[in-house]
């Protein structure tokens, strides 16, 4: 796609927004989201529902915070239940669904299927959306539960585990801080970008995804011929995958164009995922890896695996992990034999090793890591990795983090720091559990990552909505959630104009399907980082440009 058609699309995608939010939220603008939130919900209690034969009032009203696939799912799940139920859904970006949309890797676009079933619940006439809402900032969570039945947070984890190594980020200052705040950590991985520094893998997967906060991340994969990722999971193989594809295949997929054009020029050659552990106590599935193995002119140069016998009873005995083992075996014998060009595009796992230090150049540009070695401890399958004397430096122009997502605090919320997630007891919130017992906050549940941590599949995601759904449900069966605490009334409402509605939502998905078909793309995503852009966009739009 060339920059003029990129910056056509754009502008015709801010001709859909309805407005632009001119400034941080206020006080007064949290107020007036508040009161015209209020008058919306009570005109709708007023309104039978419309699409059914028997018309039934809403009843309850549930507010849902994060429209990600735990929020899509719960609302489904209760509007499916239900007739009496109507849900709204906020969202901190403007649009919705997630890491489906901004995580998932774009040569997976089955995967992205499950949207048509949230298309569903916002074609629901008991459905709202208010994207482009943050709960926390814009609205308060007690202003939420003050004009909602209850409240589901499904907000996902907007922030990740750090190394925690010298030289990880430029600058001291966070050097010292476990848990930096979301800013800050943008703010790091925006210098890291720029220095080949460590990039968190929820930024570069944002990145390629065209995540409105992290489109001007800007790695520059130009830098030398070798990136380290460290962990072992599906998402640092997604990333392997996305720098060592050939182009014309990603060229196909809804992958962001500042990516398409940055990897197009991209020097990077190898990649070396490295993990503390051994190949037993790998987290990525099979299916990730066998993609892997057979990505087009890209050598998998595995080292050959020597197992213990005691290994192999293990895996012997785990059916999955069984397979896996055996592809990463097979995959290493191959590797054995395999006859490289300088040129070769390759990537390798590096077992037993743990950071121990980002090596930079006087200018703060990363010229390597070095490795610590480690040995295990325990069961196979369950080891833990010790560290040892002996260290090894690996040189490389890129750095990725990809250990783990983190969910973040929320005001007026409690939040277990520990464990990184909302406590709860299967999925009804609960005060935290120190120093007396936990008691259950009454209208308050979570579902999704937000609930469990940041571990699990779409597939596991479901099932967890739908166990939180089933509280909700059985609450309201035993009348232990209040009707919508908003009197019925038929004045018309008025939401703030920054609000991206359901109408905003259903004519940007046109516009990019329409400009995906164009390309024969999926989709081409609207890119507007900011509201300063939107408002650009806007206002070429008003004048005409082309
Ligand atoms: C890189 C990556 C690739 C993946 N690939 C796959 C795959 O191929 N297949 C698969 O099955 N699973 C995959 N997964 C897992 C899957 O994405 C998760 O299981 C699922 O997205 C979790 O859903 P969630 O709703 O809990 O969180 P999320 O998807 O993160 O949704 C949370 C939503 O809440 C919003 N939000 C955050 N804060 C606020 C706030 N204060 N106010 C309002 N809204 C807020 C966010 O913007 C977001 O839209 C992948 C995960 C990652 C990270």
């Amino acid at each position: 796609m060339t920059l003029r058609s990129v910056s056509t699309l754009n502008r015709a995608c801010a001709s859909v927004v309805a407005s632009v939010r001119p400034q941080p939220a206020t006080e007064h603008h949290r107020r007036r989201l508040a009161s015209s939130l209020a008058t919306h919900l009570a005109s709708r209690r007023a309104e039978p529902q419309q699409h059914q034969q028997q018309q039934t009032p809403a009843k309850y009203s549930i507010a849902i915070v994060g429209g990600g696939p735990a929020g899509f799912y719960v609302a489904h799940h209760l509007l499916k239940h239900r007739q009496d139920i109507t849900v709204d859904i906020f969202e901190r970006l403007r649009m919705p669904f997630g890491l489906v949309r901004y995580g998932v890797a774009p040569d997976h676009p089955e995967v992205k299927n499950v949207t048509n079933t949230f298309e569903q619940v916002l074609a629901n006439d008991r459905t709202q959306y208010f994207g482009n809402v943050e709960v926390g900032k814009d609205i308060g969570l007690k202003e939420l539960q003050s004009l909602y039945s209850g409240v589901v947070l499904t907000y996902g984890a907007e922030s990740d585990q750090l190394l925690s190594v010298p030289g990880e980020f430029p600058g001291p200052r966070l050097s010292d801080n476990k848990h930096p705040s979301l800013a800050e950590l943008h703010q790091a991985d925006r210098s890291a970008a720029a220095s080949g520094g460590v990039i968190s893998a929820r930024s570069f997967v944002g990145w390629y995804n065209g995540h409105p906060d992290q489109t001007a991340l800007n790695p520059s994969l130009t830098r030398g011929d070798t990136a380290v990722v460290f962990g072992q999971g599906n998402v640092s193989l997604d990333i392997a995958r996305m720098l060592l594809a050939p182009i014309d295949a990603l060229q196909r997929t809804d992958m962001a164009d500042h990516a398409l054009a940055e990897l197009r020029r991209s020097t990077i050659k190898r990649v070396v995922l490295v993990g503390r552990r051994g190949p037993l106590e790998v987290a990525f599935t099979i299916k990730e890896l066998r993609e892997m193995t057979k990505l087009p002119g890209v050598a998998s140069t595995l080292k050959r695996l020597e197992l213990t016998p005691e290994e192999v009873a293990y895996y012997n005995n785990e059916r999955p992990r069984r397979r896996l083992t055996e592809l990463l075996v097979s995959t290493s014998e191959a590797a054995q034999s395999l006859t490289l060009t300088p040129d070769q595009r390759r990537w390798e796992l590096l077992f037993q090793r743990m950071p121990d230090g980002i090596v930079r150049d006087a200018a703060g540009n990363v010229t390597g890591v070095r490795l610590r070695h480690t040995a295990l401890q325990g069961a196979p399958g369950s080891r833990s990795a010790v560290a040892l004397e002996q260290t090894e430096f690996i040189p490389c122009s890129l750095v990725i983090r990809s250990i783990g997502y983190r969910s973040l605090a929320l005001p007026e919320l409690p939040f277990d720091a520990r464990r990184g997630i909302i406590p709860n007891i299967k999925g009804r919130v609960v005060t935290p559990s120190q120093p007396g017992e936990p008691t259950i906050l009454p209208g308050l549940y979570c579902a999704g990552w937000v609930k469990h941590g940041p571990l699990g599949i779409i597939a596991t995601t479901m099932n967890d909505s739908f166990a939180t759904s089933s509280l909700i449900l059985d609450d309201i069966t035993k009348q232990a959630l209040p009707p919508s605490p908003v009197a019925s009334s038929a004045s018309p409402s008025a939401l703030p104009q920054f609000v991206f509605n359901k109408q905003a939502f259903l004519a940007a998905n046109a516009t990019e399907l329409a400009a995906g078909t164009a390309q024969e793309r999926p989709r081409i995503k609207m890119l507007h980082a900011d509201p300063a852009t939107l408002a650009d966009a806007q206002s070429e739009t008003a004048h005409g440009a082309n």
